[in-house]
């Protein structure tokens, strides 16, 4: 294993950190190191499990919902995911990635194999879930899973309900089961969003009792549920979100 340590910000030299230094120029100050694909796991059609390995996993300061970026595609270009799960001692990190369509991330994923080489960059702070008073609601979509995954294996989380509007619910269903993850709210995307305003009707028995509101994804879907929150008669005050995507913008990070 080889490790990088570019450090950007200080005095990147050569080819590779010139062009990487642009990709996380928005990063600010970042290492980039490099790591293995241990194993890569097609659990469902949509749906990729990526096992990584390296020193930076032993090093690294993890908090759980931290992200991470990956460098996808020659450039190169960075996509942002986030650990379901971190092994300090046994180096080994492992990330869910949904496979919405053609894009960089989703190719990247399909075509990946154990063994590759791959840079990447963080753990970076993202949604601190180590500080929810619960009862927590996470709400997001496929994207979110990780996410959810990383607060459902964390040690005293407490109760938390897990909310997603999903493409397919079969499918999540099952992938969430797969991973550990059991009893989650499935609601199946609707044309106009009507999903939402199902969820928004239901909102004062979903959060009835929480005390904590994690809110991720899709930045529209983020805003509706804000918005409903912010006027329900069970409104939530500890508010986290964190925008993952949003239609036509690329790479968030
Ligand atoms: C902090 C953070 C953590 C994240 N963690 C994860 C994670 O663990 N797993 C994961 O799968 N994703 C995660 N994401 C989301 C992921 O980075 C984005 O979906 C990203 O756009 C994927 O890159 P791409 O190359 O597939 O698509 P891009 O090239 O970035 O986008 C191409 C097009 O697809 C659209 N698009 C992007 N995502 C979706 C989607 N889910 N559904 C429909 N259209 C979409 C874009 O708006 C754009 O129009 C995270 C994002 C952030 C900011």
């Amino acid at each position: 294993m080889t490790k990088a340590n570019t450090a950007y910000g200080q005095s990147p030299t050569g080819g590779i950190a010139q062009r990487i230094k642009g990709l996380f120029s928005r990063s600010g100050r970042m290492t980039v190191q490099a790591s293995r694909v241990a194993s890569v796991d097609h659990i469902s059609p949509d749906f990729t499990l990526i096992r990584l390995e390296g020193e930076l996993f032993k090093a690294g300061q993890w908090t759980a919902g931290d992200k991470i970026q990956l460098a996808v595609a020659p450039g190169p270009v960075g996509r942002t995911y986030t650990p379901l799960s971190w092994n300090k001692q046994r180096g080994v990190a492992e990330v869910l990635v949904y496979l919405h369509g053609d894009a960089p991330g989703c190719e990247w994923a399909r075509r990946l194999t154990a063994g590759q080489d791959l840079q990447i960059v963080g753990p970076r702070s993202s949604i601190a879930l180590n500080a929810l008073e619960p009862t927590t609601i996470l709400f997001g979509d496929e994207t979110c899973f990780g996410l959810a995954l990383a607060l459902h294996n964390l040690p005293g989380a407490g109760d938390v309900r897990y909310i997603f509007e999903v493409g397919d619910a079969v499918q999540a269903d099952s992938v969430l089961s797969s991973l550990g993850l059991r009893g989650a709210l499935l609601y199946e995307r609707l044309p106009d969003d009507h999903h939402l305003e199902t969820i928004g009707s239901e909102w004062a028995r979903l959060a009835n009792g929480a005390r904590s509101l994690v809110l991720a994804g899709k930045a529209s879907s983020i805003q509706f549920i804000q918005r409903v929150n912010k006027t329900s008669s069970a409104r939530i005050v500890q508010v986290k979100t964190k925008a993952y995507w949003a239609p036509g913008k690329t790479g968030l990070g």
